[in-house]
């Protein structure tokens, strides 16, 4: 299998460089965001508890994400690997992926981490907001809370990873096409785990 974490800020570009970087490669997307936004839709529990959170711009409580990222993986049996999107967010939740991975016998084999100033995620979250529909993009407090939990909770996954030497940083602003050649450039340098 060949599992990646695609990291980096609210903003960065990792919903944009998934799409393509999961049809290239084959693999599975997992954006705990887009569950979590589809759970919402359902109008299901899960969904109605988490959007109290999400609204805010807060991170949704570890054991609910880690639960449906399990759920994911025990659902997806076939896959070649794993694109996470939006997960892990905090160290409990890397600690308990690297758990499961292990439970199946496989493993992160690179964290690819956009960077992306802050002056231009809350211009491109602004501004997202005007066609998504996501009210978490559209109100500049809950932009800047969620650049806050970023940096506060987020940016120590890296570290998690960086300790395994699997972190590898890519400049996420310039053209799109540039940032995917970048990405593929270190997947292809690397094998399944
Ligand atoms: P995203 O689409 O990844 O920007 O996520 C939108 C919102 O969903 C976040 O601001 C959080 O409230 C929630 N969320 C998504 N993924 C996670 C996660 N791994 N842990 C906690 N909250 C999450």
């Amino acid at each position: 299998m060949f599992n990646l974490i695609l990291f980096g800020p609210p903003g960065s570009g990792k919903g944009t460089q998934s799409e393509r970087l999961i049809s290239k490669y084959g693999l599975r997307h997992l954006s705990t965001g887009d569950i979590l936004r589809s759970e919402i839709a359902g109008q299901t529990p899960l969904g109605m508890a988490a959007k109290s959170f999400m609204d805010k711009g807060q991170l949704v409580p570890d054991e609910v994400v880690i639960e449906m990222i399990s759920s994911a993986l025990d659902n997806n049996p076939q896959a070649n690997g794993f694109l996470f999107d939006g997960f892990p967010r905090t160290t409990a939740q890397a600690e308990a992926l690297d758990k499961l991975l292990t439970q199946k016998g496989t493993s992160i084999a690179v964290v690819l981490a956009l960077q992306v100033s802050e002056k231009e995620l809350i211009k491109r979250l602004l501004n997202r907001g005007l066609t998504s529909g996501r009210p978490d993009d559209s109100n500049e407090e809950v932009v800047s809370a969620r650049i806050t939990e970023y940096e506060k909770k987020t940016a120590a996954v890296a570290d998690h990873y960086k300790k395994y030497d699997k972190v590898v940083y890519i400049k996420g602003e310039g053209h799109i096409d540039e940032i995917f050649e970048a990405l593929s450039k270190e997947i292809d340098g690397r094998n399944a785990v």
